[in-house]
């Protein structure tokens, strides 16, 4: 099946806006990506005519928005191929599903002395909870470092792992070098030494199908924002053998049992122990159409089209003088590079003044900054939407640039 690019360009009302007297090229999905009309409407359509609270109401409004809201939890389930919608919890994003993991996971099953594996590649969201958390318990991080090409070194891992190593904190594919690691050898590996691993899906979800059973993690994030869907919604995987031995995080309503201020407070069973208070249903909604709106188009299809979209670009930028690209050859989603000695935001301003959207900056993963010896990157991120035209103008725009600032 050819990728059905012009008709999912129109489905995206922004992409045809013009900035700067340009036609946009929005290369910034790896930070957030555009809605389609689909997921606008969902949503539109949940609050003019579907709206109501959930979990709370035996009034029809009530039951049919708790209906559809329980609807996407088993349509987020069979996404990831979940083994049931138990097994998902709606949080703000990976960032919270990640903290949600740390503070109660964290908390009881890991004791002062233990040891937590995380990579160099990781994005702050997967470093900075495990720290805390390290803090305040004793716990240690060891860091998996990188190769220059960008990569895992695959052998270091073996040599990481103690008997007192519980957890490896790992992302799917990186924010910033597009390195899409090798989970179906890494998971088994720290399996067979006995660790839980949590898996970071933020930049993988749009790229590629994920099965969480064949991958065999115990935890899976990712976010609705990155996969065309709402801001502030997202998905953490957890296995219901391990969801149901951890106690909750934020209390409130809508997680508990029984209330009593003499005799203490008892709580619902996971997922929806884990979720306090007021959910964000509409986002929730929006969710779902995202979900399905990739789905439709297949993401088999979506991986094969941006593949070829990836190759295409990597030639092209390869015609630019002064360009470094980090990461590996074989990558998802995003290529950082740095033009020269230029700083990053003043590629990104001049790249801006052409129409042109991309990310400059750490990308929320300073360890990998200092990695590399600079201060910033430059990040263009090429989703389903992004076009071969959008390409050459990025090429073309990188050259002016060198050719005005030598
Ligand atoms: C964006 C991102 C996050 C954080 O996602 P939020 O939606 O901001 O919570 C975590 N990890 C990776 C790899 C990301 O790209």
């Amino acid at each position: 099946m050819t990728f059905p690019l012009e008709r999912v360009r129109k489905d995206f009302p922004l992409l045809s806006r013009e900035v700067n007297g340009q036609p946009l090229a929005y290369l910034d999905s790896a930070a957030s990506a555009q809605k389609p009309r689909q997921v606008i409407e969902c949503e539109m359509d949940f609050y003019q005519y579907g709206y109501a609270a959930v979990h709370r109401g035996i009034h029809t409004l009530s039951v049919e928005a708790t209906e559809k809201m329980e609807a996407v939890r088993a349509q987020a389930a069979a996404f990831i191929n979940a083994a049931s919608a138990e097994e998902i919890i709606f949080v703000k994003g990976s960032t919270e599903g990640i903290n949600l993991v740390a503070n109660t996971f964290g908390r009881t099953a890991l004791k002062a002395g233990d040891r937590i594996i995380i990579t160099e590649m990781e994005h702050h969201a997967n470093i900075v909870p495990w720290q805390m958390l390290a803090q305040e318990r004793g716990l240690h991080l060891d860091v998996w470092y990188l190769t220059e090409k960008g990569e895992l070194d695959r052998d270091q891992l073996a040599t990481l792992i103690t008997p007192q190593t519980k957890l490896l904190a790992i992302t799917h594919v990186s924010n910033v070098l597009g390195t899409v690691n090798p989970l179906d050898v890494i998971i088994p590996q720290a399996k067979a030494a006995g660790l839980k691993v949590l898996v970071d899906g933020a930049q993988a979800v749009m790229h590629q199908s994920v099965d969480v059973q064949a991958l065999d993690c115990d935890f899976y994030v990712f976010s609705g924002h990155k996969l065309y869907g709402p801001t502030g919604i997202g998905i953490l995987y957890g296995k219901a053998a391990l969801l149901e031995e951890m106690p909750p995080w934020e209390g409130g309503g809508s997680m508990i049992r029984q209330v009593s201020l003499t005799e203490g407070t008892t709580f619902v069973q996971p997922p929806w122990r884990f979720e306090a208070g007021s959910p964000n249903t509409a986002g929730i909604m929006g969710l779902g159409a995202a979900m399905d709106y990739v789905s439709a188009l297949g993401l088999d299809n979506i991986h094969r089209y941006e593949q070829a979209l990836m190759s295409y670009a990597l030639e092209a930028l390869a015609h630019v003088p002064d360009l470094t690209i980090y990461g590996p050859e074989i990558r998802a989603g995003v290529i950082a590079f740095n033009l020269g000695q230029h700083h990053a935001y003043d590629v990104g301003s001049f790249l801006d003044q052409y129409g042109i959207a991309i990310r400059t900056g750490h990308h929320c993963a300073m360890p990998l900054m200092s990695f590399y010896g600079v201060p910033a990157m430059c990040r263009a991120s090429l989703a389903m939407y992004n076009t071969r035209e959008e390409v050459d103008r990025l090429v073309a725009g990188l050259q002016r640039i060198h050719r005005l600032l030598g």
